[in-house]
Order: structure tokens, then sequence, then C-alpha cells
């Protein structure tokens, strides 16, 4: 099974969720694997603190250019869809950061002229923590191919375990490439209009894949009510709320996990993979 803990702003408590859900399933005896797609900023290692056995490069293909077959005839230039390629007055420049490795460029090229190199774009890590599977894209600063990257950690996924994605923040590829092929979306936000505007996008998203999904809310009771007014209207099931703890806070701050400290909180998440496992049977 593939779960994906996904919301539609930053800071919302994905990682949070995810992290626990995993932990409490692990503690119970199933088959965890969680593999954190936040690559641009992942975090969910500061909380299972894994022990890495795995670390590798990923890169993607990017054109290089031999100048001397070249004719700067800038067919290369006008295809390209990013500007990744500009052709000035005599010969094309290549901006590598730029290209999403499409191959257009190198299959027009009527000289024959552009191969394709290999770019580092950053590294996948894999380990273990705690009889939890674990693993991790950490893209390299000043790198857009994040979809590239979480396409290369998602190829980790177990058929036998259950699957724990922690997604990006958002609604954009990096997201959808994170999330597509799951069994269910779980949306994380909170209770403000802030978190209400970017989880009606969110609903949006997962609606347009067909991927059934529920919300959850984290520090319940920070804000006023629209959230959960807004799921009622919609027909979309809440399947957990989190007070605004401090306890909760002061361990979140250390890095450490609520169902590690807090034993209920271990039963509130094993309820919520059943509820999941139920609503997508019903699916
Ligand atoms: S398409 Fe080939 S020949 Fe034309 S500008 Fe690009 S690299 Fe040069
Ligand atoms: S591979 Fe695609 S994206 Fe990259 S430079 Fe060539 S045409 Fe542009």
């Amino acid at each position: 099974m593939i779960i994906s803990v996904a919301s539609g702003k930053g800071g919302t408590g994905k990682t949070t969720i995810s992290t626990n859900l995993a932990m409490s399933l692990a503690s119970d005896g199933q088959q965890v694997q969680y593999l954190d797609c936040d690559a641009e900023e992942p975090n969910g290692h500061i909380f299972l603190k894994p022990n890495i056995k795995i670390t590798e490069n990923v890169t993607v293909g990017v054109p290089e250019i031999d100048m001397n077959k070249c004719t700067g005839c800038g067919k290369c230039g006008r295809l390209c869809q990013y500007s990744a390629i500009i052709c000035l007055k005599t010969k094309p420049l290549v901006f590598e950061q730029l290209c999403h490795s499409c191959g257009g460029c190198m299959a027009i090229c009527p000289q024959g002229a552009i191969t394709e190199k290999q770019r580092k774009i950053g590294i996948a890590q894999f380990g273990k923590s705690n009889g939890i599977y674990f693993g991790h894209g950490k893209l390299d600063i000043g790198n857009i191919q994040t979809p590239a990257l979480i396409r290369y950690v998602k190829k980790r996924i177990k058929q036998d375990a259950i699957n724990i994605i922690d997604a990006p923040p958002g609604t954009s590829c990096p997201v959808i490439e994170a999330i597509k092929g799951s069994d269910f979306v779980l949306l994380v936000t909170e209770p403000t209009p802030f978190g209400l505007n970017d989880l009606a996008l969110a609903v949006e998203m997962v609606r347009q894949l067909k991927i059934p999904f529920a919300v959850a809310i984290n520090r319940s009771d920070i804000g006023d009510d629209a959230v959960v007014k807004y799921c009622q209207q919609e027909n979309i099931e809440v399947l957990m709320q989190i007070p605004n703890d401090r306890k909760i806070a002061e361990n979140y701050s250390r890095g450490i996990m609520i169902a590690e400290t807090m034993p209920d909180y271990k039963y509130k998440f094993l309820k919520l993979y059943e509820d999941i496992k139920k609503m997508e049977k019903n699916d």
C-alpha cells in the first residue's frame, strides 16, 4: 500500500504525521517504509534518525554540443521550451540547470552535434530506523529537477510494505510526481484562512488525479472552524485532529516524535491507518 502525506502549504505538520504514522505502524509489527520526497527540504531524518547504509548520486541527462559539428542553425534553441539552449548569432549556449532532459534538442539537431552527458542534481540515501525502511532525496542547491529526484527515490517502493511518502508542500509538479500512483493521500492542514485556501487547492489536485483522500487537521484548536465546515460541505472525511499542545511543540523542537513520548498517540496513528485502509477499500 502507498499512502502519501501531502499539504497545500509548508509548515502544517506533514512530516510530524508521516513519521509518527511510520513509527506507530512499525512498533505494531508492520513492514513499513518511509520515503521523504520533500527533496528540496527533507527533514524526516531529524525525527527518524536512520542509520544510512547507501548514498547514491542522482543524475539527469543534459545536452553537450560539439562546436566543431555545430553550424549555428538555431533549431535547438527554437525547439527548447525551457530556454535551456539559447542560440546567439553564431553558436548555441546551454544552461544545464534549466534543462528538463526531454531529449528534443538531440533529436532535432541536423548535424548530430548534440550528445547527452550526465549532470548530478542531488543524492538519494537509504537505510533503516527502528525497523522502518528509510529513504530520502536531497536536491543540490540551484537545481530545479525535483521530479527526477523524486522518481529515483520512489523506485524503492516495496510491494510487500506499507509505503509512506512524505510529499513536498504545494500543488506543483514535484507534488504530483510524489503522490502519483498512491493508493491514498492524507492532506494535512491547519485551521487558518491560509490553511483553508491551500487545502482547497490540494483537494482540487487529488480529485483531478482521482486518488482517494482525507484530511488531518494539525493544531486544530488555534483558529476557526472554517476548515471543518469546508470538509463537511465537500463531503471530505477528517480522520485526525491534533491539538496545539505545548508538549508536542517542545518535542518537535527537539526532534522527538509524539508517539515516542505520548503513547496514546501511537494508538491514534494506528486508528488513522485503519481508517485509511477502510476508505481505500471502499473507494
Ligand atoms: S541544432 Fe545542432 S547545428 Fe543547429 S545550432 Fe543547435 S547544435 Fe548547432
Ligand atoms: S534536452 Fe530538452 S529541455 Fe534540455 S536543452 Fe534539450 S530541448 Fe531543452
